[in-house]
């Protein structure tokens, strides 16, 4: 689904091809129309489904279609963590740059100057605070926060809120707020006290359930990072040296099929390729002789990642990373079938370790990388910008001159900042200027 149906603002679409998404993820279609007719939300939603732009998107364009006071706060997102809120505040002003909202991410740890500037921030007005509940009962102590216009409230990470033990802080800022207001709540999972929280909070909700699917078990998954021209020749590598008997080699362009399919054919190797340039004539033989066996080895497009039942394929290589969780965990789903044992390669580029970074926060553990084989020289370290899960440096064999991960000039990978701007962590705690 494009995002142009759903009526957003052109300053919000603006936004958004800026930030470079083209269409809505499941959770973003699910949740924005009701949204933006004005109802109370619960849905469980993972990180990494494009929950965060689900309730931005309409929250920004009901603020800058519908009159309000620019001197009170309007909105208010509460999070569980520091990370989360700066996460948020960088995703609210990527998205929100052609317009005039303000905003401001209110947590604890700062210094005195950051608390200062909080408090401006909260006594003169800004449209949508991102807080932590600790830090805002502080503020809210001090009696000075312009509640009475508060019309969004938005619980985001709900469960792990009141896992951290921040039920009595929320019900306490809740205590402080308007009772007209529209409540979004979203948490990963949906535990009996989630229920009695919402029961408290929501007014006749509409309950939203993206369910993720997991990966079968018996899967071993892997991950190899390497630099873009490192795959073709590992793809051989790993054929050789284990006699798979079945394998699906998937890539998410045709160009990078039939590359790597050529490829594959001079060096002997017994595949062919699918993609959507084949007649369905030819598509179809080719399946036939994969199924029969005659065939070991299949480069495929996404197009065989759903659907098709084959059994006792044993290996699937990702030779570009999917382009979003459920993707992955289709395509690496055409092996294990029947209770049998497979493996699922991934190659990782540098340019590719953020949007990895985000399946495996996902799947909810990061995947383990493997050793590429010492005869590849250098490798870059695993070191994705997404100030997420799987972060940190880990393996690779850099020797000067390569750099790990994220867009050169440091975008701050697809976590926002500024379109088209030097991205980054937004430190300073001010609201950002009305243009
Ligand atoms: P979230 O689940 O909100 O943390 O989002 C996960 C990642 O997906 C973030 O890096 C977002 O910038 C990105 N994202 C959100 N919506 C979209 C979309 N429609 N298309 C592409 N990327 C998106």
């Amino acid at each position: 689904m494009n995002f142009t149906e759903f009526g957003l603002d052109e300053r919000i679409l603006e936004g958004i091809g800026a930030m470079g998404y083209e269409t809505a993820t499941p959770v973003q279609q699910q949740v924005m129309v009701p949204i933006l007719q004005g109802k109370d939300i619960i849905a469980s939603a993972q990180t990494g489904t494009g929950k965060t732009a689900a309730f931005l998107l309409p929250l920004v364009h009901k603020l800058i279609t519908e009159p309000h006071d620019e001197h009170l706060i309007n909105a208010m997102i509460i999070v569980p963590t520091r990370e989360l809120a700066v996460q948020i505040a960088q995703s609210l002003e990527g998205l929100s740059y052609f317009t005039n909202v303000s905003s401001i991410a209110v947590y604890g740890g700062g210094d005195g100057s950051s608390f200062t500037a909080e408090k401006k921030a909260l006594s003169t007005g800004v449209d949508v605070v991102i807080c932590t509940p600790g830090r805002m009962i502080a503020h809210l102590n001090m009696g000075y926060v312009k509640m009475q216009a508060l019309r969004y409230l938005v619980l985001d990470e709900a469960d792990r809120m009141l896992d951290m033990g921040f039920h009595d802080d929320i019900m306490k800022i809740i205590s402080h707020l308007p009772k007209q207001r529209q409540n979004l709540l979203f948490s990963a999972t949906m535990p009996m006290k989630m229920r009695e929280l919402a029961r408290k909070i929501l007014h006749n909700p509409e309950e939203i359930n993206i369910a993720v699917s997991k990966p079968p078990e018996q899967i071993v998954q892997e991950a190899f990072v390497v630099f873009e021209p490192q795959k073709i020749p590992l793809v051989k590598e790993v054929l050789r040296k284990r006699n798979f008997q079945s394998v699906i080699v998937f890539c998410s362009k045709k160009q990078n099929v039939k590359q790597l399919a050529q490829a594959l054919k001079r060096a002997n190797f017994s595949i062919e390729e699918i993609h959507s340039d084949l007649e369905q004539a030819q598509r179809e033989q080719v399946l036939l002789d994969f199924r029969n066996k005659k065939l070991k080895i299949l480069v495929a497009t996404d197009i065989l990642s759903r659907g098709i039942d084959i059994e006792d394929i044993d290996l699937v290589i990702n030779f570009d990373v999917p382009n979003d969780g459920e993707d992955y965990i289709h395509r690496i789903g055409r092996t294990a079938r029947a209770a049998s044992e497979g493996t699922a390669y991934t190659f990782i580029s540098e340019k590719e370790q953020g949007k990895f970074a985000q399946i495996e926060a996902l799947l909810g553990h990061p995947v383990t990388k493997a050793e590429v084989p010492k005869e590849f020289g250098e490798t870059p370290p695993y070191n994705p910008r997404t100030g997420r899960s799987g972060g940190g440096s880990r393996g690779g064999r850099s020797g000067g001159g390569h750099s790990g991960g994220g867009r050169p000039g440091g975008g701050g990978g697809r976590h926002g900042g500024r379109p088209g701007g030097g991205g980054g962590q937004r430190r300073d705690n001010r609201p950002h200027p009305k243009k």
